[in-house]
């Protein structure tokens, strides 16, 4: 979650409020990562121009169980995670 600004970091915890995974780990543990996914253009960007561009879908997902904690499609977050 490094890569998110400390607003983003907030909306994300709201967002997951109370949620956790199989090993009891909330959104905003060092365990859960947030997965960009990108659109077919954007991966065309990152691969192929080395330019990044905002993600079209965050996932967060606990690196240990692999659970799904939420994903998220609000721009204050997406623009954020560059
Ligand atoms: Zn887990």
């Amino acid at each position: 979650m490094a890569s998110l600004s400390p607003s983003a970091q907030a909306l994300v915890t709201d967002a997951a409020a109370g949620k956790t995974c199989r090993c009891g780990y909330s959104v905003d543990h060092i365990m859960v990562s947030a997965e960009p996914e990108y659109s077919p253009w954007g991966n065309f960007c990152v691969l192929f121009m080395g330019v990044s561009t905002p993600p079209i879908k965050l996932k967060f997902i606990c690196r240990s169980c692999k659970g799904h904690l939420m994903s998220t499609k609000d721009p204050k977050i997406l623009e954020s995670f560059i």
